[in-house]
């Protein structure tokens, strides 16, 4: 289930992700909220620095490593515009963070990029269930696929 709270971090998320797109990144947007609601961090995707593995979920996974206990990380949650990839599931799992809410599935991206002629990723899009599979998840949300779906689609159209 995602409420207003969840749809506010939610809209921060393709927020981030229209600027990563204005950055001339690949839209993706992220942010950490703590158990008791406050935002500790957000971040977008930094790839086309050249290094592939810059998504904002993945810093955002390391930073909680750093900076959080284990139990302030089971009780975050983590906000995104698009489902974490099977490297970010991983970094969630690995580091213990608590709920996961996204805006877009892998799966819906998935027929997007192929709808617009992009080649596979080397990566598999596996759900977030599948890498991990005692994550609390909740997405997608149907009420920002458009907007979501239509950042990716500037971004691979070139302009
Ligand atoms: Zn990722």
């Amino acid at each position: 289930m995602v409420d207003e709270t969840d749809l506010r971090h939610l809209r921060r998320c393709v927020e981030l992700a229209a600027e990563a797109l204005a950055a001339g990144d690949e839209p993706f947007g992220s942010v950490l909220v703590d158990g008791d609601g406050a935002v500790l961090g957000e971040d977008h995707n930094r790839v086309a620095s050249g290094d592939r593995t810059r998504h904002p979920e993945f810093a955002l996974a390391r930073w909680s490593a750093a900076h959080l206990t284990p139990a302030e990380r089971a009780a975050a949650t983590v906000y995104t515009s698009g489902e974490h990839c099977p490297m970010c599931a991983a970094a969630h799992g690995w580091v213990g963070l608590g709920r996961i809410v996204y805006a877009a599935s892998s799966e819906q991206l998935t027929t997007w990029l192929r709808e617009f002629g992009v080649p596979a990723a080397p990566v598999a899009p596996l759900a977030i269930g599948e890498v991990v599979p005692g994550a609390r998840v909740a997405g997608p949300v149907p009420a920002l696929a458009d907007e979501v779906r239509a950042l990716h689609r500037r971004f691979h159209s070139g302009s």
